[in-house]
C-alpha cells in the first residue's frame, strides 16, 4: 500500500504509451477465432490484479471479453507480496498466474499478450489498436493499467526498488522490523513517514539528502524519539542483488542500512484514457465514481491508476467492482 508515499509527475508525450515492453502477440484464442473475434462486449486493457478481477466478474456474467496485457506490473521486482489474504508471501507472479489460470476457465474470456497503443471512440463503442497494428472493438472499455513509478537519479536505487528500498510498511515492514532502517525524504512527508515507520523499528534515520526542511518542532519531536536526521548528500546505494548494504554519501563516507523507505513520483502507465478524454484528478489518478465509471461514458477504470491505496487486495476489489458495474450498465442498455 503506498497511499501516503507517492506524488504525481506531469505526463510527458513519451509516456502516453508505454513502449518499454513490446510483447510477442500470444493469445489464447486460435488464429481463426482471432480473425473472427474482433468485436467484444468489453475490452480490458491491463491484465494484472485489477484487470483479471474485472475479467472474472465479466466471465461469470457470460460476457465476451478480451483482456490485453503488456506484462509489466508495478510490483514485478518485489520478491514476495504480502498482506493479501490466502496469498501472503507468494511471489507477485504466482498470484497473477493463479488468477489468470482461474479466469481462463471462463470460455468467453480471451487473453492477448500485447501493448495497446491507441484507442478511439466509434459509433457503437470503442476500437483499440495493439502494437502489431491489429484492431479490436468493444461496447465498453475497462482500463486496469496501473501506474509507473519514476526512479530517482541515485545509482543503485532502481535495482533495490521493492527488494530493500521499500515504498510501504504494510507490504514489507514486518520482514524488516527492528532492523537498521533509513527513510529517504524531507520536510512534512519526511516527518510523517518517520512517525509511521517508527512503529516498525526504533533504529531509524531520516536521510534528507541535503539541507533539512523540517520545522524546528518536527526536528525536536524526531530527536525526542531518537530518530536521527542525516543531511549528507547521497551519491549511490551499494547493494548485493538489490539488497542494500551501504548508502554512500558524496563525501565518500558510507552508512550501513538494512532497508530504506522512499516515495517515488509516478505517471499513469497508459495515456490512452486521457487520449479518450478521461479526466485525471489533481493527484494524477483517473477520476472514477463509486461504480468505477470515468468521466467518459462507457469507459471504466480500476486499480492503481485510480487510487492512492495501492495494494493487491484493493486492486482486486476495484476490478471486481468494475466488472460488475460494466455488466450492470450493459444490462440497463440491452434489457
Ligand atoms: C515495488 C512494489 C511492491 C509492492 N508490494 C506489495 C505487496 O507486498 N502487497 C500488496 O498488497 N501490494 C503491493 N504493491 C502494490 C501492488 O503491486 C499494486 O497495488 C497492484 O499491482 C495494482 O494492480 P493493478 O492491476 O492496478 O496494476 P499493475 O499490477 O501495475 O498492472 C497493470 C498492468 O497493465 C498493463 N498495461 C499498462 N498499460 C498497458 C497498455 N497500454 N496495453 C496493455 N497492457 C497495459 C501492465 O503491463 C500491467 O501488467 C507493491 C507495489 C510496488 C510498486
Amino acid at each position: 500500500m503506498t497511499f501516503l508515499f507517492a506524488s504525481f509527475q506531469k505526463k510527458t508525450p513519451e509516456n502516453k504509451v508505454d513502449h518499454s515492453v513490446l510483447p510477442n502477440v500470444n493469445n489464447n484464442l486460435t488464429n481463426n477465432q482471432m480473425k473472427e473475434e474482433t468485436q467484444y462486449d468489453v475490452i480490458i486493457v491491463g491484465g494484472s490484479y485489477a484487470g483479471l478481477a474485472a475479467g472474472m466478474a465479466l466471465g461469470r456474467a457470460l460476457r465476451k471479453v478480451l483482456i490485453i496485457d503488456s506484462g509489466n506490473p508495478c510490483n514485478k521486482q518485489t520478491p514476495h507480496s504480502h498482506n493479501f489474504l490466502t496469498n501472503d508471501g507468494k511471489t507477485p507472479k504466482e498470484i497473477a498466474s493463479l488468477a489468470k489460470q482461474q479466469v481462463q476457465m471462463y470460455s468467453t474470456v480471451g487473453f492477448l499478450d500485447a501493448l495497446v497503443t491507441t484507442g478511439i471512440k466509434t459509433e457503437n463503442g470503442f476500437e483499440v489498436e495493439i502494437h502489431t497494428g491489429e484492431t479490436f472493438t468493444a461496447t465498453k472499455l475497462v482500463f486496469a493499467t496501473g501506474v509507473k513509478d519514476i526512479m530517482p537519479n541515485i545509482s543503485g536505487f532502481a535495482e533495490c526498488w521493492g527488494i530493500s528500498v521499500l515504498h510501504c510498511p504494510y507490504c514489507h515492514g514486518y520482514e524488516v522490523r527492528n532492523e537498521k532502517t533509513g527513510i529517504l525524504d524531507n520536510g512534512e512527508y519526511g516527518y510523517e513517514f518517520s512517525s509511521l515507520i517508527f512503529n516498525w523499528t526504533k533504529d531509524l534515520t531520516l536521510y534528507t539528502n541535503g539541507k533539512s526542511t523540517l520545522t524546528p518542532e518536527q526536528t525536536l519531536k524526531l530527536r525526542k524519539h531518537n530518530i536521527r536526521i542525516d543531511e549528507r548528500e547521497i551519491e549511490k546505494f551499494e547493494h548485493t542483488d538489490g539488497y542494500l548494504q551501504n548508502i554512500i554519501f558524496k563525501n565518500g563516507i558510507a552508512a550501513s542500512v538494512k532497508a530504506l523507505y522512499a516515495r517515488s513520483p509516478f505517471v499513469q502507465h497508459c495515456g490512452i484514457p486521457e487520449l479518450l478524454g478521461c479526466e485525471l484528478n489533481d493527484d494524477g489518478f483517473i477520476k472514477v465514481d463509486p461504480a468505477q465509471k470515468t468521466t467518459i461514458p462507457g469507459v471504466f477504470a480500476s486499480g492503481d491508476n485510480t487510487t492512492r491505496i495501492r495494494t493487491v487486495a484493493n486492486a482486486v476489489a476495484m476490478g471486481t467492482n468494475a466488472g460488475m458495474m460494466v455488466n450492470k450498465e450493459l444490462i440497463e442498455e440491452e434489457f
